[in-house]
């Protein structure tokens, strides 16, 4: 038997490749860059960690988080394979030793953090070394186009200036078109061959709502109709997580926190109980995630709209990795959005904030879209699928009542054209709903016909329309967010085509509470 199968077979113990190992296997044996879009689950770990044992040298793997590498090297020696790291969390010592280690080429793998290679006494040992190639784990924090950029993935442009010739495997499980362009070239990759894998995840049923109050209804629901399964919610505070795990302990769940404030202890421990089954749920922020290595996690919940549909795609794939059927839910409200802008707004760098906010844009857009979850996903990493049908909130909701809001949808079309299509939403909802604040009576707009013509809608129905207007490009978002009115748009101010929006989107909006958005 080919050597590579038998590896496969006896040490990973897996009959046999599932798409893309193969080939990517195939690439690094032949030494040539590669830059692989996997998945999570879709065993990317094995695609670097078989190759090795085919090789005389050492494996050098830079990987963005020290529990990732705890968790690596432990399934590897569990496989009996030499593989160590060096890190800030080790001593002194312990990073001496394993260099001494790596100098004598005991080692097959050595782990390390991307700041290492700022270190030229690290690069000079790795230049005495035999190394079989280089694998950039996470590789999408190399990309500021990505999203979770980190400053020390760039020092990463060193590896083919002081190696040459050595060949590097960067994967990611997320990455746009332009990321993984973004990625090649600033690794200076050479000639890499590039593997994708489809975005569409087969096994996840996808539903996403409007949270109605604090969500903790519906998550109880969903959590009745899910009973005995074992998963994740995220939510947005660590407060909010804490709050969440408390009520849901009282309501008969084992559920328990995790979050960045917490002790390491603690932390582990959650972890642990976790992973090893002692509770069913973990109550978490973003924090909780990179490097679990938990197949059967049968569901993962959002409490509010995270920051990008990267991000999204990247929490909701921890579900279901067995492939087993899985459910993902979603609750979003309009203020999500503005918590988070205001979030990606204090934060960073210009260059990228419009970057930032384009990105939490479609976000929204996908929430309050009537197209299937699956292909707005598959299409926002630039993969064409069709509709799933089966799998998802909006595919099979079948046929819903239809409301005629075309009154309206004139109503909001002219407050934007009669206020010259230089304001955001909440501007224009404060002209219809009659509001009296100060930029709305500086601008003269009490003045405008439509003012207080919208006060029979609340501010969430508002929203729900102008959504949909925007869905359909009636309307589109130009610089500082302002409305703009498209073709279809004037066509349905002047009242030649009609609005439709489904009943479940406007009985919903009308229960929401009033929230400050
Ligand atoms: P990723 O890093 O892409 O998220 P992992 O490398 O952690 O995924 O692999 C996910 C799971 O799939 C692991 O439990 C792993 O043992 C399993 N796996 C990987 N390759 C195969 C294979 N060829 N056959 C069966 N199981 C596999």
């Amino acid at each position: 038997m080919n050597k590579k199968y038998q590896i496969l077979k006896d040490i990973f113990g897996h009959e046999q490749f599932r798409s893309f190992q193969e080939e990517v296997v195939d690439c690094i044996i032949n030494k040539q860059d590669v830059l692989t879009i996997l998945p999570t689950g879709g065993g990317k770990s094995l695609c670097y960690q078989l190759p090795t044992l085919l090789m005389d040298g050492t494996t050098v793997v830079i990987s963005p988080l020290i529990a990732l590498m705890q968790d690596q090297i432990k399934a590897l020696n569990d496989l009996n394979i030499s593989a160590e790291m060096i890190s800030s969390a080790t001593s002194n010592d312990e990073n001496s030793f394993t260099l001494q280690k790596l100098l004598n080429g005991e080692l097959k793998f050595i782990y390390v953090a991307p700041e290492r290679f700022t270190s030229n006494e690290f690069v000079a040992v790795l230049q005495r070394i035999n190394i079989n190639y280089f694998v950039i784990d996470e590789a999408h924090c190399v990309s500021a186009w990505g999203h979770e950029f980190r400053a020390e993935y760039r020092n990463l442009d060193r590896l083919k200036r002081f190696f040459p010739n050595t060949a590097i495997c960067a994967f990611t499980a997320t990455a746009t078109k332009k990321v993984e362009a973004d990625i090649a070239s600033s690794l200076n990759l050479q000639n890499p061959r590039h593997f994708r894998a489809k975005t569409v995840r087969d096994n996840l049923d996808i539903k996403v709502e409007p949270r109605i109050a604090n969500g903790k209804t519906q998550i109880l629901n969903f959590l009745k109709t899910h009973k005995g399964l074992c998963g994740i919610i995220y939510t947005f505070t660590r407060k909010e997580a804490e709050s969440t795990a408390e009520f849901l302990s009282e309501s008969g769940y084992s559920a328990k926190a995790y979050h960045a404030g917490l002790s390491n202890d603690r932390k582990n421990e959650v972890f642990n109980d976790f992973v090893y089954e002692k509770i069913d749920i973990v109550v978490a922020t973003i924090a909780f995630g990179m490097g679990i290595d938990k197949s059967n996690i049968r569901f993962v919940i959002h409490t509010s709209l995270p920051k990008t549909l990267e991000n999204y795609y990247q929490e909701i794939g921890r579900a279901g990795r067995d492939g087993e059927m899985s459910y993902v839910y979603m609750l979003y409200s309009k203020s999500d959005e503005v918590k988070r802008k205001i979030q990606i707004e204090e934060a960073i760098d210009n260059a990228y904030k419009q970057t930032g906010l384009d990105k939490l844009e479609f976000m929204y857009r996908y929430c309050v879209s009537n197209n299937c979850r699956h292909k707005m996903i598959a299409g926002y990493f630039e993969d064409e699928i069709e509709a799933c049908k089966t799998l998802c909130d909006n595919c099979t909701k079948g046929e819903v009542d239809q409301v005629d809001v075309s009154v309206d949808a004139q109503k909001l079309l002219s407050a934007i054209y009669r206020s010259e299509q230089r304001f955001g939403l909440n501007h224009i909802i404060d002209i219809l709903r009659g509001s009296k604040n100060q930029k709305l009576l500086d601008f003269g707009h009490d003045k405008l016909s439509v003012y207080n013509l919208g006060i029979d809608k609340s501010k969430n129905e508002w929203i729900a329309i102008a959504d949909k207007l925007i869905d359909i490009q009636a309307l589109t978002l130009g610089e500082f967010r302002a409305l703009k009115i498209s073709s279809l748009g004037l066509e349905i101010l002047k009242g030649k085509e009609k609005l439709f929006i489904d009943s479940d989107k406007l009985g919903i909006a009308s229960k929401i509470q009033e929230e400050e958005t």
